[in-house]
């Protein structure tokens, strides 16, 4: 992408209606445009890297065997009256249609994936079964002042499993927490992120969480350094210990929560009277699983935490572009090697503009935070190559024309 024709422009002051440093330096960096409390447009830069984080999470359900849907967003009421959340879900978002029905913004998909579900999984040889969605959510949430980490339209990965019964579910839950700790290494934030223990309604002592730990983190969590684990503010009450090793000798920290796991067992199904027929043709009830994670939310995180003074600091899982390339007055060469690059598949944001000062560029390439910096100039042709800057350090070297593919090609 040359960055002349770029939809967006970097914009130097910090607007002044946002208070959240992740919104404040995304709208600045262009990924982002806020339209209200909690709102939000994804640009070009935006869409990439939201687009990369889904698709990571897509790899990973399909190795726990998900299977991508898109369920509707407008959802009639009546499926929210038959599990008693009409009126019990604080943040939702309710509108009457002209045929003077009521119906919900989608805040999550219980009420819609239960009955969907029923209509194709009746027999144990339908089971077990996973479906899951990326989509936009909304919720009214009374606290829409954290940027990305807290939305009022938002992005939810939310998948939910269906089983014959709690053995199958419970196997099945722990495929799910490996796959979700795979996603979180993928995008840099395994040390961060933490396992933590809340509590788990009628059907298990426990749900658990994946908070990353973040100042900007509207949680509060208490962490076993020994076991890796952490338990949530609202058990800690009841349960001041380690789950894992008893210890009660946990560590306060803040956190956002990048996800969430829970046993549903028969809530759903009751209400829904989902039933499926085992081999010996007795109707029983399907136990479930839901599975929730916050790609947007996401986004606002991993800006949180990985950054400097100067600007984001990407990891390269999610970089709008492995490559900022910058061109100080000297296009035609700096051309060529785009087009190389481009050839190769090697994403590439090429600063071809020619009005602009090398200061400028130098501070756009930080403020945006792809991977790696190169820079071509009079002077580094001279020395034989491009400038080369990996973003978070602040060492410079040059690289030769003819090894750039290769340094960047794997
Ligand atoms: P929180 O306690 O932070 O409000 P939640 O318990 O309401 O989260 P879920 O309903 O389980 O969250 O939603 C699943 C995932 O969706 C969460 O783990 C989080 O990553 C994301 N998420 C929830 N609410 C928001 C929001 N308002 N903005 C952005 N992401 C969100
Ligand atoms: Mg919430």
């Amino acid at each position: 992408m040359k960055q002349s024709q770029l939809f967006t422009k970097t914009i130097k002051e910090i607007p002044k209606d946002e208070t959240s440093f992740n919104a404040q330096i995304l709208i600045r960096a262009g990924f982002v445009d806020k339209v209200g409390a909690g709102i939000y447009n994804f640009l070009p830069l935006g869409l990439r890297v939201l687009n990369k984080i889904n698709n990571i999470v897509r790899d990973e359900m399909a190795t726990i065997s998900g299977q991508e849907v898109l369920m509707a967003a407008l959802t009639p009421k009546e499926v929210w009256q038959t599990t008693d959340r009409w009126d019990n879900f604080d943040a939702l978002f309710k509108l009457v249609g002209n045929d003077d029905k009521e119906y919900a913004l989608g805040a999550t998909h219980e009420e819609i994936v239960t009955p969907l579900a029923k209509k194709f999984l009746c027999s144990y040889k339908e089971l077990p079964k996973s479906i899951y969605q990326i989509q936009v959510k909304f919720r009214n949430e009374p606290r829409a002042k954290a940027g990305l980490l807290r939305g009022r339209e938002f992005f939810m990965k939310d998948m939910y499993s269906f089983h014959a019964n709690q053995a199958d579910l419970d196997q099945y839950y722990e495929e799910v927490k490996a796959a979700y700790f795979r996603i979180y290494a993928r995008l840099g934030l395994e040390d961060l992120t933490y396992l933590t223990y809340s509590s788990g309604g009628a059907f298990s002592q426990f749900s658990h969480e994946f908070q990353t730990l973040t100042e900007a983190g509207e949680d509060h969590i208490y962490i076993c350094s020994d076991c890796r684990v952490a338990v949530n503010r609202e058990i800690i009450k009841e349960h001041n210990f380690c789950p894992v090793c008893q210890n009660k000798n946990l560590t306060e920290a803040k956190a956002i929560e990048v996800g969430n796991i829970f046993k549903l067992g028969t809530k759903f199904s009751k209400a829904f009277d989902m039933k499926y027929m085992d081999d010996n043709g007795q109707a029983q009830e399907v136990i479930m699983g839901c599975y929730g994670l916050g790609p947007s939310r996401i986004m606002g995180t991993v800006v949180e935490v990985f950054n400097d003074q100067r600007g984001i600091i990407w990891p390269e899982s999610i970089a709008p572009f492995k490559i900022h390339l910058l061109s100080l007055k000297e296009n035609e060469a700096a051309n060529e090697i785009y087009l190389e690059l481009i050839k190769n598949n090697i994403e590439v944001l090429f600063d071809d503009r020619e009005e602009i000062a090398a200061g400028e560029k130098f501070a756009d390439a930080d403020l945006i935070g792809c991977p790696y910096r190169l820079v071509v100039s009079a002077k580094t042709l001279q020395a034989g190559g491009v400038e080369i800057k990996a973003r978070p350090s602040d060492q410079m070297g040059i690289i030769p024309l003819n090894q750039i593919i290769n340094k960047f090609s794997h």
